[in-house]
């Protein structure tokens, strides 16, 4: 089986040599690049299953580097931040990054977000029943079910859930999701967002107050785990 490519782009040597001995000791094929256009260049030649792009490098910009990867480069980008840059990460998220990493990160955690993001990739064609533990859609039906029980849901709690579930593993920003369930004038409703998340919560999570399948990412948004981790 030909193992799973992933681009490294970071221009900081121990991060960089951190990853490529973690993702190689988990069987993982690693390619790397120290500054944002050979990042490109090599995203290009090589295009790998994932990657990892560092927001701050020292030619290009990251955001530059992932608007250029997202006119064409279609799998996984997970996004390796510093801890304070909270308004990029989420102008990245928003710019089609799937998911991102705050330095410094455990490696569980590391591994984790790449299974989730190349999750996402495989269950991207049409199936008429999303199924993940304990849960499922029917999107001919539009129906939910929770361990064969039928959860009733409203509209807008139907179509905030698919949408997250859709995007299983990655992050979707609360602008994001503002936008696309209630439309552009409700950018800023942001406590919309938080009532129609604990109503889903209270009839999906076996434990609403500790949701293992709608995770909160404090300040960015919401991300989806149908096979919890
Ligand atoms: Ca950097």
């Amino acid at each position: 089986m030909n193992k799973t490519q992933v681009l490294i782009i970071e221009d900081e040597p121990a991060l960089r040599t951190m990853l490529e001995i973690t993702l190689q000791s988990n069987n993982y094929s690693v390619h790397q690049a120290k500054k944002g256009k050979d990042g490109l260049i090599m995203a290009e030649n090589h295009p790998p299953d994932l990657i990892l792009l560092d927001l701050g490098l020292p030619d290009i910009g990251g955001q530059q580097v992932l608007a250029e990867l997202r006119t064409w480069f279609t799998n996984p980008i997970i996004i390796i931040s510093v801890q304070k840059e909270e308004e990029e990460i989420i102008r990245a998220l928003d710019n089609g990054a799937n998911d991102y990493l705050s330095k410094p990160f455990r490696t569980g955690e590391l591994l984790a977000r790449i299974r989730a993001a190349l999750r996402s990739v495989i269950s991207e064609d049409y199936q008429p029943v999303l199924q993940f533990s304990g849960l499922s859609i029917n999107l001919e039906e539009r129906t939910v079910k929770r361990e064969e029980e039928l959860v009733k849901l409203t509209t807008t709690e139907y179509n905030l859930l698919l949408l997250l579930a859709k995007n299983e593993g990655k992050v979707l920003t609360h602008a994001f999701l503002l936008r696309t369930i209630w439309g552009p004038g409700f950018i800023n409703q942001a406590q919309y967002l938080r009532v129609f998340i604990a109503q889903l919560r209270k009839k999906i999570e076996p434990n609403p107050n500790d949701p293992t399948y709608i995770i909160t990412e404090s300040g960015v948004g919401y991300r989806f785990l149908g096979m919890f981790g």
